[in-house]
């Protein structure tokens, strides 16, 4: 079996410049991000579900969550930032931060009264608008 995309980026095995990495955890942003600036936070040791980290990995993906969300309200100009674990696409644990321009940016099925959508990925970003972002997000954390 192939070894989990996110354990390969977590160990550098995977070349991804990083926006944050310490012992726990490392931050870069989603390539098909929703918004500008879409960062995900892994942790670096391999935990299926978020139950399953370790309180001090969890803590830490949270802390850097939060800082990250205040670079992104100065950053993008947005009222607020969402944090999530959906688990829906990739069993390695991995927090999304996204800049909120619209309340849809996030959203539950449960709020929309049409009954028939088509959803689609949103599109890959390019390596410089990665390199931009991760160079933005960078600098902010300081
Ligand atoms: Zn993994």
């Amino acid at each position: 079996m192939a070894r989990c995309i996110f354990c390969q980026i977590a160990s550098g095995e995977v070349a991804v410049d990083l926006i944050y990495h310490d012992e726990l955890i490392a931050a870069f942003p989603d390539n098909h991000p929703i918004r500008p600036g879409h960062t995900m936070i892994v942790s670096r040791e391999h935990f299926p579900y978020f139950e399953d980290l370790p309180e001090a990995t969890a803590n830490r993906i949270l802390h850097v969550g939060q800082r990250l969300a205040s670079a992104m309200k100065e950053l993008y100009k947005v009222p607020r930032v969402a944090f999530a674990f959906t688990g829906g696409d990739h069993p390695h644990a991995h927090a999304h931060v996204i800049p909120m321009h619209e309340k849809t940016d996030l959203t539950s099925r449960r709020y929309i009264l049409e009954e028939n959508l088509t959803f689609r990925s949103t599109p890959q970003a390019s390596p410089d608008e990665l390199a931009e972002t991760t160079a933005q997000l960078r600098r902010a954390l300081g």
